[in-house]
């Protein structure tokens, strides 16, 4: 999440001044993989044409630097820049939650399906597994469980669950650090 300080001659909608959210990933909204929502196996942002996808900074995924950084020069900002409206600032602590861990717990309850009334397992707790656990939450989960991985069961890991209304997401109660993990719905 940043301010725009700049804008090439490429880019329509993103202006100076504006304050926006990026996802990590690097996509540029009009490729095979993109128009099908893949946006995480760009095929235009990503060099090697034996893969797909790109990133800040991450190895393999393109001659991108790291996303937390003073200054991040952003391809394609039309498509990857979220603009945020004019209660940026003051909610900033609200926005930055689009920007990494809730979106990707949140999505991991979009592949899964997640509806209303399901029973969700998620396997891990770390930051990840909370957001989907929130998500899955949200989204009208009856209840689930967290199962820890085997290196926590030793140090009070194990099964937690929750039930609807009746489980606030709290680090203290689970074990970590762990952020993978694979959701599961019944
Ligand atoms: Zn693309």
């Amino acid at each position: 999440m940043g301010e725009v300080i700049e804008v090439g001659s490429g880019v329509e909608k993103v202006r100076v001044g504006d304050r926006v959210v990026l996802p990590f990933n690097i996509s540029c909204g009009f490729c095979k993989n993109c128009e099908r929502g893949l946006t995480n196996y760009c095929l235009t942002t990503q060099p090697d044409p034996s893969t797909a996808g790109a990133a800040y900074g991450f190895a393999d995924m393109g001659p991108y630097g790291g996303g937390q950084a003073e200054l991040l020069r952003v391809p394609f900002c039309d498509h990857n820049a979220l603009r945020l409206g004019e209660d940026a600032e003051e909610k900033e602590n609200d926005y930055v939650m689009l920007s990494d861990i809730f979106p990707t717990g949140y999505h991991a309850t979009e592949m899964a399906g997640v509806i209303p009334g399901d029973s969700v397992v998620i396997a891990g707790a770390g930051p990840v597994g909370l957001m989907a656990a929130l998500s899955a939450m949200i989204k009208g989960a009856a209840k689930g469980g967290f199962n820890s991985s085997s290196q926590h069961r030793g140090r009070g890991g194990g099964y937690q669950r929750w039930e609807h209304d009746r489980w606030r997401p709290s680090v203290e109660h689970l074990p970590r650090p762990s952020v993978e993990f694979v959701l599961d719905r019944s």
